[in-house]
């Protein structure tokens, strides 16, 4: 069995070294900085099955199977079994969608059934869904016992080369070591793109960066809170999404929106993202007056996106160095790891994750 190296310890780095290690090969996760503090962090992301690429559906099935297995083997509630909402004029398609999925049910949901799930949302009476199998990802409990599971084989150390040697091995420099693996995945989020480009693999990542903003729920229920999607327009924004924190008394809201940054760092205009946190607050004073509209916390993030869609995802490979770019990755941690795991195994990606198959795009 190979020895690898995954640079990045987010939760697609966590899962790729819980993959391999699941293979039998020998792992060494590379993490600059804390396990999950990247693009990871904060409470809670959505798991929903709904994508407009039939293909992604069936590979965020699948994942949610993967998920279930890893609650047992690592014992923890990884994805809430709370559903997740989604209201406005795109849910009958979704439903469609998903009707060939007999892993994936999903409900349509009258007003009256809208508002039991969610009390705290206003009046709406359009088209609504409940993804049965869907729920808040419980992101920090998932970090952390990956973390745990992977113990010494996650170490502390920046990644600042990785080149391919003369006798087939891949050599990792970091800011004390210098060593030599079989293979070598790269998991760095917004530092992959930049590590892979020596290395004769050129991603086309759009780099922003987004918040999200926590609020306080008004009157807990003791009836736990499905995640939440609203495309209706019907309370002043579209591509809203929600979703609540372990602590029932707290909900997250964010706005589909991002903001550009330079590739070398920095947003262009931080003044967008102020806009946008206000903007969110805005949204949740109309739609959502069961939370307090104060900000408890935001959550700032870099947002990696692919050209052909929002929920774009891909994996570029070559001679013993794969590197995997995409946004909106958390709920397909488990089949990603499984399908980087593979690729550092064997050379070849597997279908559909190949970049040329441009998984998840729009349309
Ligand atoms: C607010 C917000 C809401 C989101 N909502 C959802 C959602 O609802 N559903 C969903 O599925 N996804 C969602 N996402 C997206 C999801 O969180 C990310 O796609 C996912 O966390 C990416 O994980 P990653 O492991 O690829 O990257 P990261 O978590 O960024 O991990 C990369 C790691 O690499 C490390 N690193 C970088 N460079 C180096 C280096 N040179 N040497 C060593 N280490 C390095 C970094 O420190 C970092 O820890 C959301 C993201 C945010 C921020």
């Amino acid at each position: 069995m190979p020895h690898v190296a995954v640079v990045g310890a987010g939760i697609i780095g966590l899962s790729t070294a819980f993959a391999l290690q699941r293979r039998g090969a020998e792992v060494t996760v590379v993490e600059s900085g804390r396990p999950g503090g990247g693009q990871s962090a904060g409470q809670g992301r959505i798991f929903r099955h709904a994508h407009t690429d039939a293909r992604l559906i069936e590979q965020v099935v699948h994942s949610r199977a993967l998920w279930r297995q890893w609650e047992d083997e690592l014992g923890a509630e990884l994805v809430a079994p709370d559903g997740a909402v989604a209201i406005g004029d795109g849910v009958p398609a979704k439903a469609e969608a998903l009707g060939a999925f007999p892993d994936a049910p999903v409900e349509l949901l009258t007003p009256a059934e809208l508002h039991e799930r969610l009390p705290a949302l206003a009046d709406y009476d359009g088209p609504a869904m409940l993804d049965v199998r869907g729920g808040a990802i419980r992101t920090q409990t998932a970090v952390r016992a990956l973390t745990d599971r992977l113990g010494a084989a996650v170490v502390t150390d920046h990644v600042l080369a990785v080149r391919r040697r003369d006798d087939g091995r891949v050599e990792v420099r970091t800011g004390t070591d210098v060593r030599a693996f079989d293979h070598v995945v790269l998991c760095a989020g917004r530092g992959t793109a930049g590590l892979a480009r020596a290395l004769d693999l050129d991603l086309p990542v759009e780099l922003r960066a987004h918040v999200r903003v926590t609020f306080a729920v008004a009157d807990p229920d003791p009836r736990p809170a499905p995640t939440f999607q609203d495309g209706s327009g019907v309370f002043g924004e579209t591509g809203v999404y929600a979703s609540p924190y372990p602590d029932p008394r707290l909900y997250a809201v964010g706005l589909s929106g991002s903001t550009p940054a330079h590739a070398d760092g920095g947003v262009v205009d931080p003044a967008d993202l102020a806009e946008l946190a206000e903007r969110t607050v805005a949204y949740v004073r109309r739609a959502l007056p069961g939370l307090r509209p104060e900000p408890v916390e935001h959550v700032h993030c870099w947002v990696t996106r692919l050209p052909w869609g929002e929920d774009g995802v891909g994996l570029w490979s070559r001679d013993g160095v794969t590197a995997l770019s995409g946004h909106n990755l958390f709920k397909q941690a488990p089949v990603l790891g499984e399908a980087l795991a593979q690729t550092a195994v064997s050379g070849q990606v597997p279908e559909p994750w190949h970049h040329s198959a441009r998984l998840g795009r729009d349309g």
